[in-house]
Order: C-alpha cells, then sequence, then structure tokens
C-alpha cells in the first residue's frame, strides 16, 4: 500500500484539493496552515459566494509567461470532473451565465465540505503552523518542531489581497529548491489614472480597450466603476494583470473608456442632434440624462466635445491598485522549471507547486479556483504516485 508521507505548505483551495488528491491515492497527508483556520482566501470568494468555476473555461484566457502551462492540468482535472467532484461531496451548483456556483451561495459550505472529506480520508491540518524553511531531500521546519516527508506540495497562494497569509512566503521556500521567481504584482484589481475626474461612486455600462505603448492590448465590456482614484469593475480587473505587468516593463499604457459602445460616434451625434430639436429646452449638460448616470453627463458635457468624449475618454494610466487590494497574482514560481504534467519541480525531485504560486492567472468568473483544483489534483496525485509505474490516471 502506498504510504507515501507527503507535507502539503498552505490550506487553501488548492492544498487541499491537492491533499484530497493525494490521500485517494493512500498516501500519509499531512497539511501545514500558518493561520489558525484553513482556507480563509476561498471563504472570501466570489464575496462570500465562491465563484468555484465557469463553464467556458478557456486555457488561452490564462496569463503568464508560458500560458500553455496550464494545459496539462485543466485537462486533468476539466471542469466536467471538478463540479462532478463537488457534487460528490454534495454540492448542488447553481450556473450564473456559465460561472458556477454552490448553490448554498456560501463559500462556507464549499470549505466545510472539502474540510469533512478532508478528515474522512485523515489528511492532518496543523493550523498556526508556519513553514519556515524547506530543505531539499525533504524536510519542512516549522517553530520548534521540523517535518521529514517523501514528497513537498507548495501550494502557498501569492501576496494578493489583505486576508492573513497572503504574504508571498511560498516565494521564498521555492528559492530555497532553487527555484527563479516571475516578479510578482497584483491582479484582477483597479487601475490608478492621472487624470481624476470627480466621478467617485459612478457605475456605467461600457467598453474599457487598453492600449500598451498606443497598441491595442485587450478590450472588456462591463459595469465599469469609476472611482476617485481612476477605474475599477469587472471589465478592468479583466484587463488589469496586463497593464500592471506592461507598466512595470516600463511601457506607457493608457485606456479609451466607451460608455455608448452600442452607437457609432456617427450614431451618437445624429442621436443628440434629434433629441436637441425634440427638446430645445435642454441645456448641454442633459444631452446625456437618461442615457448615462448623472455625474458623468455632467463630466461630459463639459468636454470640447461630448459625443467624443463619451465614445472615446481617455486616460494615462500610472499604476494598478496594491497588493491588498488585488484578488490574484500575476507571477509566481517560474513554469519552465516545473513539469506541466505531473507540478513536480524540474529542479528538485519530490518537490510539487499548486495554485497562484505559480506563474499563472485567470480572468474574473471562476478561473483562478479552477486553476487551484486543477492544479492541486495534479500535485497531489503525481505526489502520491511519485516513482510507481501506474503513475498515470
Ligand atoms: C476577495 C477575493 C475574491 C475572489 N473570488 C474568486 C472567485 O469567486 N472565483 C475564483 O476563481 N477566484 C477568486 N479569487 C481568487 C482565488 O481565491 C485564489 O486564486 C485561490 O484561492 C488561490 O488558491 P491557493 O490555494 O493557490 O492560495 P490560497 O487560497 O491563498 O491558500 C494559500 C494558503 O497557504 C497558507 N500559507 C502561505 N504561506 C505559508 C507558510 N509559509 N506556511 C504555512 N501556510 C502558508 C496561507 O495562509 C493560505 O491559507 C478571489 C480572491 C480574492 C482575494
Amino acid at each position: 500500500m502506498n504510504r507515501k508521507k507527503i507535507i502539503i505548505v498552505g490550506a487553501g483551495a488548492s492544498g487541499l484539493m491537492a491533499a484530497i488528491a493525494a490521500a485517494e491515492k493512500g498516501a500519509s497527508v499531512t497539511i501545514l496552515e500558518q493561520n489558525d483556520r484553513p482556507g480563509r482566501k476561498l471563504l472570501a470568494t466570489g464575496n462570500g459566494r465562491c465563484n468555484l468555476t465557469n463553464l467556458g473555461i478557456d486555457p488561452d484566457a490564462y496569463h503568464g509567461t508560458d500560458t500553455d502551462f496550464c494545459r496539462d492540468a485543466l485537462r486533468f482535472l476539466p471542469v466536467s470532473d471538478t463540479i462532478r467532484f463537488f457534487s460528490k461531496l454534495g454540492i448542488y451548483t447553481r450556473n450564473k451565465d456559465g460561472w458556477i456556483y454552490p448553490g448554498s451561495m456560501q463559500a462556507s459550505s464549499v470549505l466545510e465540505l472539502l474540510l469533512l472529506k478532508a478528515q474522512d480520508l485523515g489528511i492532518r491540518i496543523r493550523t498556526g503552523t508556519r513553514a519556515e524553511q524547506l530543505i531539499p531531500g525533504w524536510t519542512v521546519k516549522v517553530p520548534g518542531w521540523e517535518y521529514e516527508a517523501d514528497a513537498v506540495i507548495l501550494a502557498c497562494g501569492s501576496r494578493a489581497s489583505g486576508i492573513t497569509g497572503s504574504d508571498g512566503s511560498g516565494y521564498e521556500l521555492a528559492r530555497m529548491a532553487g527555484h527563479t521567481i516571475v516578479k510578482p504584482l497584483p491582479a484582477l484589481t483597479g487601475l490608478v489614472s492621472k487624470e481624476t475626474p470627480a466621478w467617485g461612486g459612478v457605475r456605467a455600462y461600457g467598453r474599457v480597450t487598453l492600449f500598451s505603448d498606443d497598441h491595442v492590448a485587450a478590450e472588456e465590456s462591463g459595469e465599469l466603476q469609476l472611482t476617485e482614484y481612476g477605474i475599477s469593475g469587472i471589465p478592468v480587473f479583466q484587463i488589469s494583470s496586463r497593464a500592471i505587468r506592461a507598466l512595470d516593463e516600463g511601457r506607457t499604457i493608457h485606456v479609451s473608456l466607451d460608455f455608448v459602445p452600442d452607437f457609432s460616434l456617427q450614431e451618437l451625434r445624429a442621436f443628440l442632434k434629434v433629441r436637441q430639436e425634440d427638446c430645445p429646452y435642454k441645456h448641454e449638460k442633459d444631452l446625456f440624462t437618461g442615457m448615462l448616470p448623472d455625474k458623468l453627463c455632467g463630466i461630459l458635457a463639459k468636454t470640447a466635445d461630448p459625443a467624443a468624449a463619451a465614445k472615446d475618454y481617455r486616460l494615462t494610466i500610472t499604476a494598478g491598485r496594491p497588493f491588498e487590494t488585488a484578488q490574484v497574482c500575476s507571477g509566481g514560481v517560474r513554469t519552465s522549471e516545473v513539469d506541466p504534467v505531473t507540478m513536480e519541480s524540474r529542479l528538485a525531485k519530490g518537490l510539487y507547486f499548486a495554485g497562484e504560486l505559480l506563474d499563472i492567472d485567470g480572468p474574473c468568473g471562476g478561473y483562478n479556483l479552477q486553476w487551484a483544483w486543477s492544479s492541486g489534483a495534479c500535485a497531489g496525485h503525481f505526489a502520491a504516485c511519485m516513482d510507481e509505474e501506474d503513475n498515470v490516471r
């Protein structure tokens, strides 16, 4: 019987999935978690509702130095099997335009069911236990103790979000085993602009186009949140990884906001002209009333050409919001140093990686949790089957 001793550092989404996959293969699994409880970030996902995956997961939508890296793991545990896995745990899933949630709409129920499964499989979770040193061979040192293992899975997450435990200490542990780290940067977050129109608190449907050194780099539509520092909202989150990395590379970044994407500029001018003729009593500031939020109407009316500004409101992006406000990080353990099929280090046998710690990040909509589930399942499975002839599924 397989009694491989596996230590997993981190009891987040990827660590818990890795633990279950390894224990199901007969391994003896211990998770070390520095927080006083497992899964703190998981509890915060989807505004506490946990958007656990997405029916339309497209590997091409992930970002990273080598985006192909995520393909094998996403094939190992695809969305359909992920949903099946959670259904078997007891979750009835709810589909909101392809974004999948637990029927309870409570992240806590996802965590609770994972923990029940872990308990049933005899997985030990040592909370309040911070891994401080990793010695190839394998030994994991924690304050006052050290754990010996046949394999170690680093599932420590990233620096993103203000949630305790998101301190990036996993990068240091990976470095101790000789790995290099692609500079972690905030992603899925707002963007800070040089211009700060007085539009804080406004939400408007629109399209945002990202220009990197004057070339279109990305485009997204949806509800834009106009803030005192610049822009936010899901479409902005979706382009933020690219924008922040390009800024870090010294590129010039600006965005164009189109608040009336259903009209061409010509159509908009014609539409406004008819409105002006129908309602000659209207002032210029009233032109967009009923079409766009009030505060935004006032701002557009003050520009030299309100119709042009509504179609192409330009902002120079100077920064991304800090790590504390980001949902994920781009960057992380360099994926060329990790086997994409098994998640095992190419530099140190018996060391595996899972989740956000790796240089892979996805857009909003369940992509990042799917990456945590798939890479976690892969790492756990192959760590447990290490050196065995049947280390295929
Ligand atoms: C507010 C918010 C909302 C989100 N919503 C969604 C969503 O709805 N859908 C989605 O797909 N994604 C969402 N995400 C992203 C998603 O939560 C993460 O991508 C995912 O949780 C990453 O899982 P992980 O296991 O890699 O890392 P984590 O969940 O961060 O787990 C890592 C664990 O490792 C522990 N750890 C770290 N270092 C050590 C150490 N040295 N010793 C011991 N323990 C250590 C940490 O304490 C932590 O518990 C959201 C993120 C945030 C912040």
